[in-house]
């Protein structure tokens, strides 16, 4: 019976082709969805979000399904056709994402992809053409500057400005499209969401916010007048670093339709293993936002204290330069901290200094990570510039790690 092979999720998703079915308005999905109040709380909405219907000896979140295509007797009309197009376990995925970014917004549309860069080149290659100015930040995500080189090469004129001050609206004009990053990486500048969408809205540009570091229970960017939310699911939306995924979430139904059609020519679709073990992470990640904010503040406050700390930035802090925009968007600020110690060398020993910590790339995770950010190249900042992404430890144990190893790596 094919309508078993596509699960609950399966009979309830509707028209693959008008997502908004899906994603949208959650009562016109036949079979059923699980229904959570919009104005339930951010914990309840996160472990519930995405579920199906409960329907009796179903799981509660039913399992990956491996399909590179489905039974599709005469006519081949949606929702699950072929595998690069649909997926039952991506459209679960995809209403939980949605549910968390665009609660109550009958018309969003969720796509999810095989990666953040998936996600990012989909919404700049599908909207933009040959003589169109785009406008990205300078201080943004490391790869940026790579899709920056590539939309030259296909005719687009490309302008930056940094994240700080909403500098980026001094190069607005003629703009097709206004790319943001707040709180930016790895820098954390934040930027006027709001102020700034308008002013591009009124250029008739669009705008995307890069809502990888936030997560949608940090900010909430559609709410604030953006078009598109993108952001990298590898990083604290799934945060155990075993998974790399991205999602676009828009609210113009023709703007998502050409972004799913980009999706569909490039191919960059998660696995279902992937799209399953996000959903499942979504469950804790209130959780895990709320206990790792509280701690990166934590720790940004002790680290402050330090002689040899600084350039020490985190949004949280109520004397950050980027407190104030913060405080009014977003809800949450992150487990990111970033400060500079005097030389390469003393961040070096810093980093082999430490016990709880890991060396390594990527933020968001459980386990706390950092890295010296200069040692890739890509980022404009002083050699011991060093990016900490605080996990799930307990915080006093990671405040010892981190001091101790302050005292160790001093010359
Ligand atoms: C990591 C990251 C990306 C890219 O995501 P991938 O999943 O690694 O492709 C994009 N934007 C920001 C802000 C990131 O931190």
């Amino acid at each position: 019976m094919s309508e078993s092979a596509t699960g609950d999720g399966g009979g309830a998703t509707g028209d693959a082709g008008d997502a908004r079915q899906v994603t949208g308005d959650a009562g016109q999905v036949t079979g059923g969805v699980s229904r959570v109040a919009v104005g339930a709380g951010d914990g309840t909405r996160a472990v519930r979000a995405g579920l199906p219907e409960a329907v009796k000896y179903e799981p509660t979140l039913p399992g990956p399904v491996f399909a590179a295509h489905y039974h599709l007797p005469g006519d081949p009309t949606g929702p699950y056709t072929y595998g690069r197009d649909e997926n039952p376990t991506w459209t679960l995925l995809e209403r939980a994402v949605g549910e968390l970014e665009a609660p109550g917004q009958d018309g969003a549309e969720t796509l999810v992809f095989a990666s953040g860069m998936a996600a990012i080149s989909a919404v700049l290659f599908s909207q933009l053409r040959t003589g169109d100015v785009c406008v990205l930040p300078d201080d943004g995500y490391q790869a940026l500057p790579l899709v920056r080189a590539q939309l030259e090469a296909y005719g687009i004129e490309v302008r930056t400005a940094p994240t700080g001050g909403d500098a980026q609206l001094d190069v607005l004009d003629g703009a097709k499209l206004l790319w943001i990053e707040t709180p930016s990486n790895p820098g954390l500048d934040v930027c006027d969401i709001r102020r700034l969408a308008e002013a591009a809205h009124a250029r008739g540009a669009v705008v995307a916010v890069d809502n990888t570091l936030a997560t949608p229970l940090g900010q909430r960017p559609l709410e604030l007048g953006a078009d598109f939310a993108v952001a990298s699911g590898t990083k604290q939306l799934t945060g155990h670093g075993d998974v790399l995924l991205g999602y676009v979430v828009g609210r113009d139904a023709q703007a998502m339709a050409a972004v799913r059609r980009w999706r569909k020519i490039v191919g960059a679709i998660p696995g279902p293993m992937e799209a399953w073990l996000a959903h499942r992470s979504i469950a804790t990640l209130q959780m895990r936002v709320d206990r790792q904010s509280a701690t990166a503040l934590a720790v940004a406050e002790v680290l402050r204290e330090r002689p040899e700390v600084t350039a020490l930035r985190y949004p949280g802090l109520p004397d950050d330069p980027a407190h104030r925009i913060a405080s009014q968007q977003m809800r949450r600020y992150g487990s990111v901290v970033s400060f500079t110690l005097p030389t390469r060398a003393r961040a070096d020993r810093f980093l082999e200094a430490l016990r709880l910590v890991d060396d390594a790339t990527s933020f968001g995770g459980v386990r706390s990570t950092a890295e010296r950010r200069g040692r890739w190249g890509g980022d404009s900042v002083p050699e011991g510039f060093i990016r900490l992404s605080v996990g799930a430890e307990d915080p006093e144990d990671l405040v010892a790690d981190l001091l101790r190893a302050l005292d160790a790596s001093a010359d």
